[in-house]
């Protein structure tokens, strides 16, 4: 039985005999469905119409995304660390040369994945590359297609290896994380932060949304959180959730100085507005 995948947000259902009805992924006020209708592919046919691409971004860090653009377009990230390789977020696609040059990189010890909409056909690379998947319990009801292969962690931090930390932010979803990588940036730390912290892209600001397609903000409490979770984290790079979302430098302060802005816009009395 095929296991269908939702063509707007890229998502891999449990193996079915004819299409879900609907994708609660897309169905729900964070996505959308959009106006021709839910509609699904497979990984069989993705396979034939798109492939995958890679990019270097530093050292010990590859980006991996698919090619035309599919669903939400983001693209996963490869850290290496001193236990082994860490697949941060997920893609639709698996192709056998995306396979044939991980294995050939020494493979997988792990999947983490910041939120639902990332989620793609993780069930496909931990299967691929015999490893578990590190999702917060927070977005458990998100995941379309259980398996053994899931562990589901709580609580607000979680070590994958030597200077990689998985922080619980919450925001934009419950389980919300992002990956603080110490060793990045030449030593100077990084923040993969798929898009809990969205990259903009004037690259000054980052932002916060409970939903980016339907414009609608978080409160200035959540917001507040995800600064008060990320103080005690130096990092001057900010890998967001597309090829060209990174913040280069003084990515700590940026953070810092955007949730000051969103706070003080989010409560303002309108006054703002009118000079
Ligand atoms: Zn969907």
């Amino acid at each position: 039985m095929p296991a269908f995948i939702c063509i707007t947000c890229g998502t891999q259902f449990a193996p079915s005999e004819k299409a879900p009805g609907r994708c609660p992924i897309c169905d729900e006020d964070r996505q959308y469905v959009p106006a021709s209708g839910q509609a699904w592919t497979t990984h069989e046919a993705l396979a034939r119409s798109h492939f995958n691409c890679f990019r270097q971004h530093e050292k010990d860090l590859l980006g991996i995304g698919t090619m035309p653009i599919f669903a939400i377009g983001q693209r996963a990230l490869l850290l290496a660390t001193d236990r082994g390789n860490v697949l941060w977020d997920c893609i639709s696609l698996l192709d056998q040369a995306t396979v044939a040059i991980v294995k050939a990189m020494g493979g997988l010890i792990g999947i983490a994945i910041s939120h639902p909409h990332y989620y793609a056909s993780m069930v496909e690379w931990a299967h691929a590359f015999e490893v578990p998947i590190h999702l917060h319990a927070g977005d458990r009801q998100w995941v379309m297609r259980p398996d053994p292969a899931i562990k589901f962690w709580d609580g607000d931090t979680l070590p994958l290896a030597g200077g990689v930390t998985l922080i619980r932010c919450g925001g934009h979803f419950a389980g919300g994380t992002v990956l603080h990588w110490a060793n990045g940036a030449d030593g100077c730390g990084a923040l993969l932060s798929g898009d809990i912290v969205q990259v903009l892209p004037n690259r000054n600001f980052v932002s916060f949304m409970r939903s980016y397609p339907n414009f609608f903000p978080l409160s200035a409490p959540a917001v507040e959180r995800i600064g008060a979770l990320l103080d005690p984290y130096p990092f001057e790079v900010i890998y967001g959730a597309w090829f060209e979302r990174i913040v280069p430098r003084d990515g700590k302060a940026i953070v810092q100085s955007s949730v000051v802005r969103y706070v003080a816009a989010i409560r303002g009395d309108g006054s703002a507005e009118l000079k």
